[in-house]
């Protein structure tokens, strides 16, 4: 039986390499980024103005006050989107909008609240603020410079990094491939959601689990038929899967019972079983093999197992596949509200809730059938074998929600 850490290691020494191509930004949320990215021109692009107000060359106001307020000849106005024809001269101002392009001789914006027209309405404005040189002004580049490096390989694009992009004009990026991983669950009890409930059957739910799972790590999942407990059903999905799939993820049928079929379906296929069995509970009987170039993750029946081992196991390996920089959980810190002890002789992977002030409590049964205390968690606490811990104690909460 291999620790989880050495598991972990020889599941990310198999991953194939990753490649890249392109995709259109509306596609690009979420996805790994595969070459370095470079900003095609400058943000902003023009000096513009930060406020509605006037345009004004700042050394016309260095007296001005509330109470001596300085006037200037208003010469026109340029409403964002048009470019300004003529040069600001000194002793006049301009009408500028935020965004608007700051003509030039203009070296900084009045905003409105600051002026008012004059009262004998001619065409001038009464500043009553002095301003500083290119105060109100968005200097161009100053947001992003032209040929700067946006993204590393690696990097994970966000919402805000696909508005940079688009702000940039970015219309296509170069990302990692994403692997096509088929999902199939094991068991003569399961039945598909819909069919009648009969004696001795159970609803499948761990593909509802390993299905979003999957495509939150940035793979593309492939949901395939519920797979019946025998040799000949195991191994005809299993090609099947392998046919169609990069890896295939399947539940159940890796135990020691004489119905567990996964493993000797695998091997009468020519796959090649890496290891067998982690040290961590839930989700002990974890498999790892490989067939040709394409990999098999067997995670337990249990949904809670199944959980536990994608995210320690599986998770990593996908995120990996696509070169992602950062392929961990995140992890926050958190105090127990109660104690948490495990008495067993394997490390425990215990359900908790987190909430917002990072008190931590368990989500309810640890059992790795428990659904209820599974839909109640956000969070996983690993505890060391035989170890209790106190309430106040500080743990790091591994997240998945
Ligand atoms: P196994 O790993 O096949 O021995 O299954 C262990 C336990 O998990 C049994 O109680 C199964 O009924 C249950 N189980 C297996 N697969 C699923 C599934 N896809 N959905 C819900 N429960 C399952
Ligand atoms: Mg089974």
């Amino acid at each position: 039986m291999l620790e989880l850490e050495e598991a972990r290691e020889r599941v990310l020494a198999m991953i194939p390499t990753w490649r890249a191509e392109s995709v259109v930004l509306s596609d690009a949320l979420g996805r790994i980024v595969a070459e370095p990215a470079r900003a095609p021109i400058d943000l902003p692009a023009f000096d513009n103005s930060a406020m509605d107000g006037y345009a004004v060359r700042a050394s016309d106001l260095k007296s001005a006050t509330a109470a001596r307020p300085v006037s200037l000849l208003l010469c026109g106005k340029i409403p964002a989107g048009e470019i300004p024809r003529d040069e600001l001269n000194t002793g006049s101002c301009v009408r500028i909008f935020t965004g608007s392009a700051l003509p030039r001789g203009a070296d900084a914006v009045v905003m409105q609240e600051d002026t008012r027209p004059a009262p004998d309405g001619t065409a001038e404005i009464l500043f009553l603020e002095s301003v500083k040189p290119w105060e109100n002004v968005r200097i161009r580049g100053e947001d992003v410079k032209r040929g700067a490096g946006l993204f590393s390989p690696g990097d994970r694009i966000s919402v805000g990094g696909a508005g940079l992009l688009a702000a940039l004009g970015v219309r296509e990026v170069r990302v990692s491939r994403q692997p096509l991983i088929g999902v199939m669950s094991t068991g003569d009890e399961l039945l598909e959601s819909g069919q009648p409930l009969v004696p001795g059957k159970i609803y499948e739910s761990n593909r509802a689990i390993l299905a979003p799972l999957l495509a939150r790590a940035g793979v593309r999942p492939k949901v395939f038929p519920l797979v019946p407990d025998t040799l000949a059903a195991t191994q005809t999905a299993l090609e099947k899967a392998f046919g169609e799939c990069d890896a295939v993820v399947t539940t159940g049928g890796v135990s020691v019972g004489e119905h567990d079929f996964v493993k000797n379906a695998f091997a009468e296929l020519g796959g090649v079983m890496d290891f067998w069995k982690v040290a961590v509970r839930p989700g002990k009987p974890f498999v790892f093999g490989r067939w040709k170039e394409k990999l098999l993750f067997g995670l337990p029946g249990n949904p809670v197992s199944a959980l536990v081992t994608f995210l320690l196991l599986v998770r990593p390996a996908l995120l990996r596949w696509q070169g992602a920089a950062n392929i961990d959980l995140p992890t926050i810190q958190g105090c127990l509200a109660e104690p948490l002890a495990n008495q067993g002789e394997r490390r425990h992977f215990m359900r908790m809730a987190v909430d917002a002030a990072g008190t931590v409590r368990s989500a309810g049964f640890q059992s790795s059938h428990i659904l209820s205390s599974l839909a109640k968690a956000n969070g996983l606490v690993d505890v060391p074998a035989r170890t209790a811990l106190r309430a106040g104690a500080i743990v790091s909460v591994l997240q998945w929600e």
